[in-house]
């Protein structure tokens, strides 16, 4: 699933390669990506784009004239720059991982797209993208919050800080694979309380967060946005590291499962070197 770096990654590809370019087309392959009906798709014809933006998880394209295409990319989808097209004949709806077409006046353009059977990807065409729900709940930005923010935002909701740090309603931008790589630079178990959380350990999360982050997003735009791939990150130390050995240690990275997803990490970094229990008894092991 993409999360902020490669989000991050995306807009500031677009800002460099679509900002100034017109819009020939808005093509919608999959009528359920996009949430939105007024305005209309016709409408983002003609329009340049303005700039490329970035709201937690959400990738906001703006055109002129105030219209905002936001869109969330869900586990699956991905955001491919085309710099020609083989067909200009519009796409038709329900065939294939594409789910929205921009065509762009100089014959460029991008596709989201949607691997899979489950369609999640959702896209908004709308004027503010304080419209789109999951814009509007998102807690602070997850690069950018200084520590009496994050402080603040994760001690406001009690629970274990995986839990809480992933909660996009809390802080913005983390999702199951980042949350395994800052819980483990923060030498932290991901079944911590965040409110038995010391300032010591609070000071220390917040600046792995902004390192994790940062690192990922710096490596994220070393690449050409067309080659980048969310499931294919780079320098992961435990997320979908089960059974390798820890780079920072040497201890065998574990795993807990959970019923649609699963956390990984280190005991010697994380917790004094005992496994977690599985998840009916992980309320004994902190
Ligand atoms: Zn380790």
């Amino acid at each position: 699933m993409p999360e902020l770096p490669e989000v991050e990654a995306l807009a500031g590809y677009l800002r460099q390669r679509a900002v100034g370019r017109r819009v020939d087309r808005l093509e919608v392959a999959a009528i359920s990506a996009l949430k939105t009906y007024d305005p209309a798709p016709t409408a983002v014809a003609g329009r340049a784009v303005t700039d490329a933006r970035r709201y937690g998880k959400f990738l906001d394209v703006v055109f002129d004239g105030g219209l905002h295409l936001v869109v969330h990319l869900a586990r699956a989808g991905w955001l491919h720059y085309r710099e020609a097209f083989a067909s200009t004949v519009p796409l038709r709806p329900g065939k294939g991982p594409i789910a929205i077409r921009v065509r762009l006046d100089d014959g460029s353009g991008f596709d989201l797209t949607e691997a899979g059977t489950q369609k999640k990807l959702a896209a908004y065409l709308v004027t503010d993208p304080q419209a789109v729900p999951g814009v509007a709940k998102l807690g602070p930005d997850a690069l950018s919050a200084d520590l009496a923010t994050f402080a603040g935002a994760l001690r406001g909701r009690r629970g274990q800080v995986k839990g809480v740090l992933t909660d996009q309603a809390v802080l913005g931008g983390v999702g199951n694979a980042y949350s395994d790589e800052i819980l483990h630079a923060a030498k932290l178990s991901p079944f911590a309380l965040t409110d038995r959380l010391t300032d010591d350990q609070m000071a220390t999360l917040h600046a792995a967060t902004r390192r994790v982050l940062g690192d990922a997003v710096t490596r994220s735009l070393g690449q050409r946005a067309a080659e980048l791939k969310g499931e294919k990150r780079s320098g992961l130390k435990v997320h979908a590291r089960t059974g390798l050995p820890c780079p920072v240690c040497g201890d065998t990275v574990r795993e807990v499962s959970f019923a649609d997803s699963s956390l990984q990490y280190c005991p010697t970094c994380q917790t004094g070197g005992k496994p977690l229990a599985d998840r009916r008894l992980s309320r004994l092991v902190r």
